[in-house]
């Protein structure tokens, strides 16, 4: 395998993990897998693991760490052959319990990656904000992310109209006030062991406030690494 560094992105919801991956994708050429996205897709396709989680996502409740991990271990099987510089994980490992599972198959698999830990900083009542009036694009191909917030420079052109493709507007299942709260306080409750684990194991955690315009964001990340 010629993946030559892994970047976990460790932050709440809403932090804004998945539009700063799209933009080091888009812009830098790196290669991104959100967990969130391989769940919904599961459960969308309506596979035996999709059926296993559907009701722990629409709850915001975490699936369980062997599957994830399975599902993780399984796409980096995939890119075996492909030549990437970075790889982001977005919403991986989330508990201490994946990290160390994470950290045993990269042992034995590709003990020469290099990994590295952005925490996307912001706080609670930000990003609760941003999740309920978060829509995306439907078009599974383009899943563009937009606000109705006029402050966050993200409000489509025509209301509940996809800029980039035209597709039709849609909220997220879990983007609801109960799931939103759930989702923070299970990130909240895991945070501090999981930034423990790669402290304890030397690796080097990055710092960047998540608050900010995307570009800046993705301005001080550059900077930073
Ligand atoms: P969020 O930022 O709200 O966590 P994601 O799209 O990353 O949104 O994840 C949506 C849901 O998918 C989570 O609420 C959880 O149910 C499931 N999920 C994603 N990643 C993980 C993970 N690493 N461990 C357990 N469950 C996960």
């Amino acid at each position: 395998m010629s993946i030559r560094n892994i970047l976990i992105f460790v932050g709440p919801p809403g932090a804004g993990k998945g539009s700063l991956s799209q933009k080091c994708v888009f812009e830098l050429g790196w290669k991104q897998v959100s967990t969130g996205d391989l769940c919904r897709r599961h459960i969308q396709d309506r596979t035996e693991i999709g059926n296993e989680i559907d009701f722990a996502i629409k709850s915001g409740k975490l699936v369980s760490d062997n599957l994830i991990t399975q599902m993780v271990a399984e796409w980096l099987a995939e890119q075996a052959n492909k030549n990437i510089d970075s790889l982001i994980l977005d919403g991986y490992p989330r508990t201490l319990k994946q990290a160390e599972l994470f950290d045993q198959i990269l042992k034995e698999k590709f003990p020469s990656l290099k990994v590295r830990l952005i925490k996307l900083q912001i706080s609670d009542d930000l990003v609760t904000s941003r999740l309920l009036s978060r829509s995306l694009c439907s078009n599974k191909e383009c899943q563009a992310v937009y606000s109705t917030r006029q402050e966050s420079g993200l409000t489509p052109k025509q209301t509940n109209i996809c800029d980039k493709c035209g597709a039709e507007l849609s909220k997220r299942a879990d983007d609801l006030v109960e799931t939103v709260k759930e989702r923070i306080k299970s990130y909240r409750f895991h945070e501090q062991a999981l930034l423990q684990f790669y402290e304890n194991n030397q690796v080097k955690i990055y710092q960047i406030n998540a608050g900010q315009k995307l570009d800046q964001v993705f301005d001080d990340l550059k900077g930073l690494l």
